[in-house]
């Protein structure tokens, strides 16, 4: 089955999470594999929340496609009905279109295009299709990796979260993530005294001390680390847009993020891969104009790189932050990592030169966010993402992950399916 097809199937499916309803997606994959004669399993910790999971051919070398089942709320203002997956002029509609059905389609339909074609596999190819990954996949690759381990247990898998290939200088250069920073949030706590708003010296304000503490974060400058593959992606974009570059220093990568004549969203993302970043994204304090408040607390959203934890956190937000604020952790996940010098490593970009052509350049990447891929790492499988696009795609849909009006382009949904099909092929044979 063509994977446009696939895909605007699995569109019409609404698996907004929440409530998730990931059930109904992995329904409609069992009933495609069934028909290819091939069985599926739906595994499902609560109600409604299954992730799906087959597998095709046999023999020790095991390979994962993993994407999710799940898609965030639409919100308002789309162009169009956002469960359409109306495909028009060589575009698919709808949500999901990029985050992640389009991965889903291309590995599904790769599978079933081996299954088709007979192709013998010397090894086995597993689809997993997670439930839960837009609200952190507690109940769908953490659920998975906790209780049924065997169940994706393979050497490599392939997954969502690369950036989309970028133009530079008429080459096209596609990225494969081989990592994801962890995340360290905070809850900062300001205390005081309350009293009469008419006589604020008298009191002592929470929300005051909080604006402080939120200003200085603000400007806080972080440690630049440099991570080998982030070192070798800095310095082949320089030496692509044609920047000279004897050795990194990382107090030079600042002064080289101005220069380089890049998007100024992918700039930002480079910056974000070389260094840790602090957010103050959330702020509750006081309760009545006329009251000063004594009490404030704030939501810190940290993503941390390679050799930073909590002890390391707290001591630079120490550094700028008075004694009396409070620091509390809440959610912390440590940084993942798959090897960029694996075999595998090279097979994909081999696979993705040969398809994308030989003028087309591969770089490592890391994602400031996080995909599954921090469950399988820290199961053991190393995890790469992808996010393979035809030469000539809607880079306005960019913007639509996540956003109003998400589509994708035929083009690339074939390029992807083309890529999955052949890199199976070859690992597995
Ligand atoms: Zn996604």
């Amino acid at each position: 089955m063509k994977p446009e097809l696939i895909l605007s199937d699995l569109i019409k499916i609404d698996s907004t999470n929440p409530p998730g309803n990931e059930k109904a997606v992995a329904l409609y994959l069992k009933k495609l594999f069934e028909e290819a004669g091939i069985v599926g399993e739906i595994i499902e910790p609560e109600e409604g929340r299954g992730s799906f999971i087959s597998r095709i051919g046999s023999g020790p070398k095991k390979l994962l496609f993993v994407s999710h089942a799940d898609v965030v709320p639409v919100g308002e203002g789309w162009d169009f009905e956002p469960f359409s997956g109306e495909i028009k002029n060589g575009v698919i509609y709808g949500r999901g279109a990029l985050d992640c059905k389009d991965l889903m389609a291309a590995q599904v339909s790769a599978a079933l295009q081996l299954i088709a074609e007979k192709i013998p596999l010397q090894g086995e190819l597993i689809i997993a299709v997670t439930a839960d990954e837009e609200k952190g996949g507690r109940l769908g690759a953490g659920y998975l990796a906790d209780n049924h381990p065997d169940m994706l247990a393979a050497d490599y898998a392939v997954n969502e979260g690369a950036d989309q290939p970028i133009m530079v200088n008429g080459k096209m250069i596609y990225f494969l993530q081989v990592g994801e920073k962890g995340t360290a949030w905070c809850t900062l706590k300001a205390h005081g005294t309350a009293g009469h708003g008419s006589v604020p010296t008298l009191a002592d304000n929470a929300v005051v001390k909080m604006a402080r503490a939120v200003s200085r974060l603000h400007n806080y400058r972080a440690e630049i680390v440099l991570t080998p593959e982030v070192e070798k992606l800095l310095r082949s974009l320089a030496e692509l847009c044609g920047i000279k570059i004897e050795k990194l220093d990382p107090n030079a990568v600042d002064a080289l993020l101005e220069d380089l004549p890049l998007e100024k969203a992918f700039v930002e993302s480079l910056r974000s891969m070389t260094r840790m970043t602090v957010s103050p994204n959330m702020i509750r304090g006081g309760t009545k104009t006329n009251i000063v408040p004594d009490y404030c607390e704030a939501d810190i959203d940290i993503r941390i790189l390679p050799g930073q934890d909590c002890d390391y956190v707290e001591k630079e937000l120490r550094l700028i932050i008075n004694k009396e604020i409070e620091i509390e952790f809440n959610e912390y996940r440590v940084p993942t990592f798959s090897s960029s010098e694996e075999p595998f490593y090279r097979l994909m970009e081999e696979v993705t030169l040969k398809l994308a052509g030989s003028d087309a350049v591969c770089l490592p990447v890391i994602s400031a966010g996080s995909t599954d891929s921090k469950y399988l790492r820290n199961a053991g499988i190393s995890a790469y993402g992808i996010g393979h696009m035809a030469r000539n795609f809607d880079q306005q849909a960019r913007t639509t992950v996540h956003g109003k009006n998400e589509r994708t382009d035929v083009a690339s949904l074939q390029l992807k399916t083309a890529f999955l099909k052949e890199l199976a092929h070859r690992y597995l044979s």
